[in-house]
Order: C-alpha cells, then sequence, then structure tokens
C-alpha cells in the first residue's frame, strides 16, 4: 500500500465510522477470517462495523471468534440493506470484482460509502477509492496483518485477531505448502502465535471435524476421477445424486480437487460438482508450475481466481461440459506436458 493510501485510509478512520465489511459470495476461511480480524480491529477504534456475507458458508467455520455476528444477506435482506446504506466506509475483503458478491452487489454499487479493497486476486476492477491489492500475498489474511501495521497498530492484535488470522492464512497456503507462502509469512503465523493463535486447536477445527457422509462422497469423487495422461491433467465428476446420497452439506467437496493433484506428474486437476438448486455445473481449477487456471478460467469457464488456484462455472450438462473440457485441452498440450 502506498503511503498516501495510508495517510488517505488514517485520516477517514480518525473518527468513528459507521462500516460494512464484505467476503465474497460462498466465503472460505480467508473470507471469513480475514473480515472478522479487521472487524475485531475496527471495533477497537469506536466504530460501528458489521460484517455481511453474501450467504451463508460452511459449519467448520462456525467456532471463530465474533462469527455469530455476521450477518448473511441471503437471509436477512432489509436488515443488510438498512445497515448498507447508513455505511460511511465499505471494506471488500478477498475479492476482486463486485460481481463476486452475487445479488448483493446492486445494492452494494448503490452505497455513497468510501471502499477501500483489500484482496490478493489477480485482475482487479477499479471500483475502490482506496486499493490494497498485491497479487503475490498468500492470502487476505497476511494483507490485513500489513494492513493493521501499516496503520501503526500491531500492538493492538489480541488473541481473537490472531486466530482468525492464522487460520485464513493456513487456509489458503494449504497449510503453508503453496507457492504464495514466503519467508514473510511465516514470520507474520509466528507473530500470531506468540499474540495468542493456537496452531493445534485451529487445525483441528479446520480439518478434524469430518462427517462419515462427507468421507464416503470423498470416496465416491475418488472413484469418479478419470486421468488424462496425455495432459498430465486429471479430473473428478460429483453429480446431484451422488451429493444427495452422501448427504451433501455445503463445504464438503472443499480441498477434494487437491487429491487429483496429488497424483504423481500430474499438473492441472479439476473437479466438476453439479449445483443441486440450480441447472448449472460449478467448477475448481487447481495447477502446478506456470500453468496458468485464472487464463483458463478466464477464457473458457467465466470464472477466475490465481495462477495455481480458480474456479468457474458452466451452464451446460454435466456431460457437455466435460466434452468441452477435454476438446479445450489439446490447445495447452505444449504448457501442459
Ligand atoms: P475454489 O475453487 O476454492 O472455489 O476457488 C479457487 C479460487 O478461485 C479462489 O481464489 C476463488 O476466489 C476463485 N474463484 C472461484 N470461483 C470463481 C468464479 O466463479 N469466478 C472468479 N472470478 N473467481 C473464482
Ligand atoms: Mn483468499
Amino acid at each position: 500500500m502506498n503511503e498516501a493510501d495510508i495517510q488517505g485510509i488514517k485520516t477517514v478512520l480518525q473518527t468513528p465510522k459507521n462500516i460494512v465489511i464484505i467476503p465474497h459470495r460462498n466465503p472460505d476461511g480467508d473470507a471469513i477470517g480475514s473480515t472478522l480480524a479487521l472487524w475485531h480491529y475496527l471495533k477497537k477504534g469506536q466504530h460501528n462495523a458489521t460484517i455481511i456475507a453474501p450467504n451463508d458458508y460452511p459449519e467448520f467455520l462456525k467456532w471463530m471468534p465474533g462469527e455469530n455476528e455476521i450477518v448473511k444477506f441471503d437471509y436477512e435482506k432489509d436488515r443488510a440493506k438498512e445497515i448498507l446504506n447508513d455505511a460511511n466506509v465499505i471494506f471488500t475483503l478477498d475479492f476482486n470484482d463486485l460481481s463476486r458478491i452475487g445479488d448483493m452487489a446492486t445494492t452494494v454499487s448503490d452505497c455513497k460509502a468510501t471502499f477501500i479493497m483489500i484482496d490478493h486476486h489477480q485482475q482487479p476492477s477499479d471500483y475502490a477509492k482506496f486499493m490494497y491489492s498485491d497479487t503475490s500475498m498468500s492470502s487476505t489474511c497476511e494483507m490485513v496483518y500489513n494492513f493493521i501495521s501499516y496503520l501503526g497498530d500491531e500492538a493492538l492484535i489480541n488473541a481473537e485477531m490472531a486466530t482468525c488470522m492464522y487460520t485464513g492464512i493456513m487456509t489458503d497456503t494449504g497449510s503453508f505448502r503453496f507457492k504464495a507462502t514466503t519467508s514473510t509469512t511465516h514470520r507474520i503465523i509466528a507473530n500470531l502465535m506468540d499474540k495468542g493463535a493456537e496452531n493445534a486447536s485451529i487445525h483441528n477445527e479446520i480439518y478434524d471435524t469430518n462427517r462419515l457422509s462427507r468421507l464416503q462422497l470423498l470416496g465416491c469423487a475418488l472413484k469418479n476421477l478419470v486421468v488424462l495422461e496425455a495432459y498430465s491433467t486429471v479430473y473428478i465428476t460429483i453429480s446431484k445424486d451422488e451429493l444427495v446420497r452422501y448427504d451433501f452439506k455445503k463445504g464438503d467437496t472443499e480441498g477434494f480437487v487437491n487429491y487429483g493433484l496429488s497424483l504423481k506428474g500430474i499438473k492441472f486437476a479439476a473437479i466438476f460438482i453439479e449445483n443441486l438448486q440450480e441447472p448449472y455445473v460449478k467448477m475448481s481449477l487447481r495447477s502446478k508450475g506456470d500453468f496458468s487456471v485464472n487464463e483458463f478460467a478466464r477464457a473458457h469457464f467465466n470464472g477466475g481466481g490465481h495462477t495455481n488456484a480458480a474456479g468457474g462455472r458452466s451452464d451446460d450438462s454435466m456431460e457437455k461440459t466435460i466434452e468441452k473440457f477435454i476438446k479445450i485441452l489439446p490447445a495447452y498440450k505444449e504448457e501442459l506436458s
């Protein structure tokens, strides 16, 4: 963040404000962790702050400090709109374009508030007065840590904030193993532990609270895995029927795609999941090395994300979507082999 922006934000936050903090739709650990950490911080500054999430999120995130005060736009539209209309400042965290908050975008884009973006996704849109965008960052939580430091308030970080930031960094880095995990990330993690983040219990809350049916859904997904050796690619499908059979709950398929990428020699892994309510297929794409799934998702599946982790969707049937996917691959043969 440049010095002028830091000073500008300091001025804005000098007096108590009505502040709304927004994560992306279908928020993950980094989205919830970063919004909560910032929320705890702003409340210390006597601001009237509210997190409004576009929709619900998985159970494995529902233990985080302050989580029970998050307003969900899908469930409380009238109240959320009132809070948004009264906002002087709106922070948008962990997303790069208002289309990533779904239906809520219409209300948000009409707000007269000062917008502040904190995000690490590629190709950020230009809607915020203050933009802290850095695609080299491991996570938005790492950026919130920096943001608080830039404002000179590192000393205000308490155990609750540390727990939220630790969680988001851990989930967005695949437990500190993705390439964006730097020595600085580890130093920040060390500081967060000193401030009271308990690594073992956070890991346990996120990863070791499986239901048997979720493990069985994973078994089903792995049975459906197809290897396309010529393209160092694998894909997994999960149909609506399979979701119902294994009692699917929000967040159950999180991380499944990574199993594909764990196969020796594989550079590109995709998972295609039928949506339960509406007739579309949601996909998650992961890669190793230089092959950009962000570009791939943008070019073919109306999505985006990062170089090695992206998502998208298809309004075709599962069968047609897979057909399309397989047809596209030869164009990337050189990059993939
Ligand atoms: P996931 O596969 O875990 O849902 O998402 C991986 C990454 O891609 C995340 O950083 C997420 O924000 C981004 N992403 C997922 N789905 C979409 C999408 O439909 N559009 C865009 N632009 N980004 C997405
Ligand atoms: Mn993130």
